[in-house]
């Protein structure tokens, strides 16, 4: 079995590689995936039975409000082309990757897999959210007029090894973790962006792979799923974690001249669970890993 993964040289993807070393990845070197022509020659050299759909133009808070123009042409197109060549080749698996940040601003909470067209995302990332719910739209379609098997699954926020640490375009935690490093080292306070009020659901990018893994190799009668550990956290709190890894006593301080963003986006992985009752990592395990990740990297980290 053929299994082709985009984005492989990303936060997934790279996971992904370590549990799946023999499938195919392709990275933005490999592929500029805007353009439709290299995508068609791509996929008719691999005749791939299983596209992962991991790339995209990817980033926090911050990078999606001063780019969301880019974030929406880049990702449109990035997907149509893949969808496209998925149905041109006759894929017969195709596995997608949403996000909870595409939901609804306005929203009643849990969120589920079936509200994702019942509202206006936040404004903070129209552009990125627009062009995810038109995968799901082109998806779910491919599915409709194809043999094609679609499982979306839609992630919370990721962390892990490999994650971008930029400071002004990365997610909160990768940025935290790296401004918690630059805290310490020059012992100045600890700066967190907004209140320090929202909430989140953190998940460790080696569960995805493996969760991934799952619906490569299963069956199932469903086809979008929620991926989400249980556990909701302030970003505050997160700030204390990581602090606490980090050993650093400097002050945090919460610069409230930036954006909170939505304040909460709490999910149900009720879906999942049904079929998958899979132990999660827990963000204490996570940051510690991921810590230790960056310390050991200090020489190639991303950012
Ligand atoms: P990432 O680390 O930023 O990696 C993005 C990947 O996409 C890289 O491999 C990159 O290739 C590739 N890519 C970007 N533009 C491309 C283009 N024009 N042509 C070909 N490849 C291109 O992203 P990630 O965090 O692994 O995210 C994986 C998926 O999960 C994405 O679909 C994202 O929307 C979704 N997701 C992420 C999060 C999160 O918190 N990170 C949360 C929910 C959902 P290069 O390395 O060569 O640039
Ligand atoms: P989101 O979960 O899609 O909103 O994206 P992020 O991962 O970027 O998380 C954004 C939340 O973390 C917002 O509430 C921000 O105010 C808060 N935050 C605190 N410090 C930072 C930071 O250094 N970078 C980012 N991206 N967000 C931060």
């Amino acid at each position: 079995m053929n299994v082709l993964v985009t984005g492989g040289s990303g936060l997934v993807g790279k996971s992904l590689q370590k549990i799946q070393p023999k499938w195919f990845y392709l990275s933005s070197k490999d592929c500029n995936l805007k353009d439709l022509n290299l995508v068609l020659g791509v996929f008719t050299y691999y005749k791939p039975d299983v596209v992962i759909h991991l790339a995209a133009d990817v980033g926090g808070l911050f990078k999606n409000l001063n780019n969301n123009f880019e974030m929406y042409m880049n990702n449109i197109s990035i997907n149509n082309n893949v969808v496209e060549a998925c149905k041109k080749l006759k894929v017969k698996k195709f596995i997608p990757i949403l996000s909870t940040c595409i939901y609804p601003d306005k929203i009643e909470y849990p969120i589920t897999e079936d509200k994702l067209h019942d509202g206006a995302p936040h404004p903070s990332n129209i552009g990125y959210s627009y062009a995810k719910r038109m995968l799901d739209v082109a998806s779910t379609l491919l599915e409709k007029t194809t043999n094609t098997k679609v499982i979306k699954l839609i992630p919370t926020n990721l962390y892990g090894p490999n994650d971008n640490f930029n400071l002004d375009k990365g997610h909160v935690l990768p940025s935290l973790i790296h401004a918690c490093y630059l805290s310490r080292k020059y012992d100045e306070t600890f700066r967190v962006l907004g209140t320090g009020k929202p909430l989140r659901q953190f998940l460790y990018v080696d569960d995805l792979s493996k969760i991934i893994e799952y619906f490569v190799f299963n069956d199932v009668e469903k086809n979008s799923f929620i991926i989400a550990p249980d556990e909701e956290y302030s970003i505050k709190n997160l700030a204390i974690e990581i602090s606490n890894n980090f050993e650093n006593k400097n002050k945090i301080v919460f610069d409230i001249s930036f954006s909170d963003g939505q304040l909460k986006k709490t999910v149900s992985n009720a879906r999942l669970k049904e079929i998958y009752n899979f132990k999660f990592t827990t963000l204490k395990e996570g940051i510690k890993k991921t810590v230790e990740w960056f310390k050991n990297n200090q020489d190639t980290f991303r950012h």
